[in-house]
């Protein structure tokens, strides 16, 4: 932890605004930014995409495209990232520690740079266990805090992460790519009050934004805030609250049993059980903690995971009176 705490103090200010991400333009401004999650489909039938980029467009100011979600192939971040963002969207690639080791990683974030993409979520990744294919070799070369610090690497001082200087062959500027790096923060494992240097580990390794863990316990998360706040690390990285709409009893009783990391109130539960129309009371609670997290100190915006639901988020950000979005 100490070690953390020197590199911190000497870490770079928030923002650098050399990414030209629409995202961290956004944020440099004091928007409070939606960002929304779209999970691509596992064929390559293109209308079903084509769906959820128009459910989305419009609706947020970037859009996170996972990488292997749940460890069950899919067609890759980068790939649909590239298709998102000729259909005029901003996209946050997704990048896991599961499935490439640091040639591959470089590589593809290099061939991303060079397709237009800006914006990179660095994570550590599902286990495959819990996926499709449990009997594929997982990689895991790097965890998701050396990720973001080789990234950070190659953007800021131009190296790979082998200490080589990134070159090309001519006088021009163009060399490393620019990324708006993302990481992921849980404040529901335990120990909790361990959770926040965890943050701060990633904040020393470069990480310019983060983006939670699905909340639904409203109280872990406000002392998670608070802890972020009373050592300023809202001052060196934008936070944004993860939500996931429930649907249905059945999925609050899922959340709650079968996901680690994932904390549902009874309350919460009882709510949804009580409820004439368990969609629109789950959709109520989504909009309603947005509207909670506007007003809470160090939240700078809400990153929406309406898993296989992209449909929703139009209306949960009109809900929580947040459209039109605002102009880059
Ligand atoms: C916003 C968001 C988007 C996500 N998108 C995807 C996705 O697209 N694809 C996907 O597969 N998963 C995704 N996940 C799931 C995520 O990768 C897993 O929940 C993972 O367990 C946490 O990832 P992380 O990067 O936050 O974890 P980390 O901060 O890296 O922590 C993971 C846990 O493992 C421990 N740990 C980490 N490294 C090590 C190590 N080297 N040795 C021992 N313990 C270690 C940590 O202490 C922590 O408890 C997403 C999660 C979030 C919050």
């Amino acid at each position: 932890m100490t070690e953390g705490r020197e590199e911190l103090s000497e870490m770079k200010e928030y923002s650098t605004l050399n990414s030209g991400s629409n995202l961290e333009k956004l944020l440099a401004k004091g928007e409070f930014v939606v960002t929304g999650e779209l999970g691509p489909p596992k064929s390559v039938d293109p209308e079903k995409l084509d769906e959820k980029i128009k459910a989305l467009r419009g609706a947020v100011d970037a859009v996170n495209i996972t990488d292997n979600q749940t460890a069950i192939v899919r067609i890759s971040s980068i790939g649909t990232g590239v298709y998102a963002l000729k259909a005029g969207l901003e996209p946050v690639i997704q990048m896991t520690c599961r499935d490439r080791n640091r040639l591959a990683i470089q590589a593809d974030i290099m061939g991303a740079s060079l397709h237009g993409l800006k914006n990179l979520l660095c994570l550590s990744g599902d286990h495959q266990v819990f996926g499709n294919h449990p009997q594929a070799k997982h990689v895991y070369d790097m965890d998701s805090i050396q990720l973001i610090k080789m990234i950070s690497d190659m953007c800021d001082k131009g190296i790979f992460q082998c200490g080589e200087e990134i070159k090309n062959n001519k006088k021009s500027d163009v060399k490393a790519p620019k990324y708006f790096i993302g990481g992921a923060a849980n404040p529901f494992v335990e120990p909790f009050e361990w959770r926040v240097n965890r943050l701060e580990k990633k904040i020393a390794a470069g990480v310019d934004f983060i983006q939670t863990q699905c909340i639904y316990d409203m109280d872990i998360f406000s002392r998670w805030m608070e802890q972020v706040v009373a050592r300023g690390l809202h001052k060196k990285v934008k936070i944004l609250a993860g939500v996931t709409p429930i649907r249905s009893f059945g999925m609050a009783k899922y959340m709650k049993n079968s996901v680690a990391g994932v904390i549902v109130p009874d309350p919460l539960l009882k709510r949804i059980a009580d409820a004439e129309d368990p969609k629109a009371e789950g959709l109520a609670v989504c909009s309603e903690q947005i509207r909670a997290f506007r007003n809470m100190e160090g939240v700078a915006g809400v990153h929406i995971m309406a898993i296989e639901w992209e449909k929703a988020v139009r209306g949960i950000v009109d809900n929580a009176g947040l459209l039109p979005r605002p102009a880059v």
